[in-house]
């Protein structure tokens, strides 16, 4: 059979978290959390799983929901934004970023994707018949400004950008957020994807949202997700926000795509959602992220910087000359603990000798990885 998409397998969260379970080892690769969820949110599931709302939501989303977003955005970002005409509920961040893809990519129309990157960005503009135009990060996972805007052209339909980064834990200066409006100004044509689902998991630095600029915010289909907000992953409940004139034609594919999204789930939320800060997620995983690399504090890794999202990357160049594929492979192996190879998450296959951890974990994992992991 003639493939649609002949260069993907299986996503290595589903390859890692796999080998983590058959090798029994500490899995540190898929990126989710493994304490309880807030008693709360347990509760209101129990009490609205009794109550009338078992059948379809509204296609957009239950107005509670949406409500509750807008009032969320405005608590945040002081940034106003109609609940019925500019936010849509999607089935996960994955599923908003299809359909915006679906909707706005033409056949031939290009999309230009940082790398590395996420990997459901690059299947969906395929699907959808368009051309990504993958440009790498630095080493450092710094944006190359001027290679981004010797890329961008006429036919450039989509920026993707993910602020903060998944998978190297980075986030945009001042400068790049900048540079980011300049080429939109540029470009007046090009509609920003801006994949924020990490907003609220922010350390020592700003995060620059594209809430946050006029000019930005009027040509751009901002992400989110519950998943990593609330800790719930699983649920599979994200969020869209975009201007009408944009997200009119995205709910045109997500009315068939999904129609609506779990209406438990989304009553719950909007319970949820109103009485809840979550301006404290970021100290609480930076206490995490600290932890962990206070654990690691005699271990040969070399910690790159984790600004944001609950990613830690790591070089291993004094511990390995393994490509690190093979080097994931091995240390779940060998050494009992399962984490993410960076290279997969480009399009050239660059090996940096970098693999990323999750530490989205309770103590009592972080201190049994790292036993592990110090005596590599
Ligand atoms: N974008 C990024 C950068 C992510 O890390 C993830 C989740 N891992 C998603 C999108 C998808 O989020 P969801 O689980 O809500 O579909
Ligand atoms: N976003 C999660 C990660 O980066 C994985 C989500 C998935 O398994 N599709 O680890």
């Amino acid at each position: 059979m003639q493939t649609k998409l002949p260069k993907v397998g299986t996503t290595i969260f589903t390859t890692m978290s796999q080998m983590a379970n058959q090798y029994q080892a500490i899995n540190l690769s898929q990126g989710f959390p493994n304490f309880p969820i807030d008693p709360l949110i347990e509760d209101l599931l129990a009490k609205n799983s009794k109550e009338n709302v078992h059948q379809y939501a509204p296609m957009a989303g239950l107005p509670v929901l949406l409500e509750g977003i807008a009032q969320m955005v405005h608590r945040v970002y002081q940034r106003d934004i109609n609940p019925s005409t500019e936010i849509l509920v999607t089935s996960g961040a994955t599923q908003g970023i299809f359909a915006t893809l679906q909707a706005l990519v033409h056949r031939g129309d290009e999309v230009v994707i940082l790398d590395p990157a996420y990997d459901c960005y690059s299947p969906a503009v395929h699907l959808a018949g368009g051309k990504p135009v993958h440009i790498p990060m630095r080493e450092d996972f710094t944006i190359d400004w001027r290679e981004l805007r010797q890329t961008v052209n006429q036919k450039t339909r989509v920026l993707i950008i993910n602020n903060p980064h998944n998978p190297s834990g980075k986030m945009m200066d001042k400068e790049d957020f900048d540079a980011l409006v300049q080429v939109m100004i540029d470009h007046p044509n090009l509609i920003l994807c801006s994949d924020e689902v990490y907003e609220f998991i922010t350390f020592e630095k700003k995060h620059f949202s594209a809430h946050n600029h006029e000019i930005l915010r009027n040509r751009s289909v901002i992400v989110s997700s519950f998943g990593k907000t609330f800790h719930i992953t699983g649920w599979k409940v994200g969020y869209l926000i975009a201007p009408e004139y944009i997200l009119k034609e995205i709910k045109k594919v997500h009315q068939y795509l999904v129609f609506s999204v779990n209406s438990v789930a989304q009553k719950t939320l909007a319970d949820y959602i109103s009485g809840t800060d979550v301006t404290t997620l970021g100290k609480f995983y930076q206490d995490k992220r600290d932890r962990f690399k206070e654990l690691m504090a005699k271990s040969k890794f070399e910690f790159l910087p984790s600004e944001g999202t609950y990613f830690q990357t790591v070089r291993y160049n004094t511990i390995s000359n393994l490509p690190d594929v093979a080097f994931c492979e091995w240390m779940v192996k060998e050494m009992g603990v399962a984490a993410i190879p960076l290279s997969v998450f480009y399009e050239e296959r660059n090996d940096y000798h970098t693999i990323r951890f999750c530490f989205a974990k309770t103590d009592e994992t972080l201190i049994q990885a790292a036993e592990r992991l110090c005596k590599i």
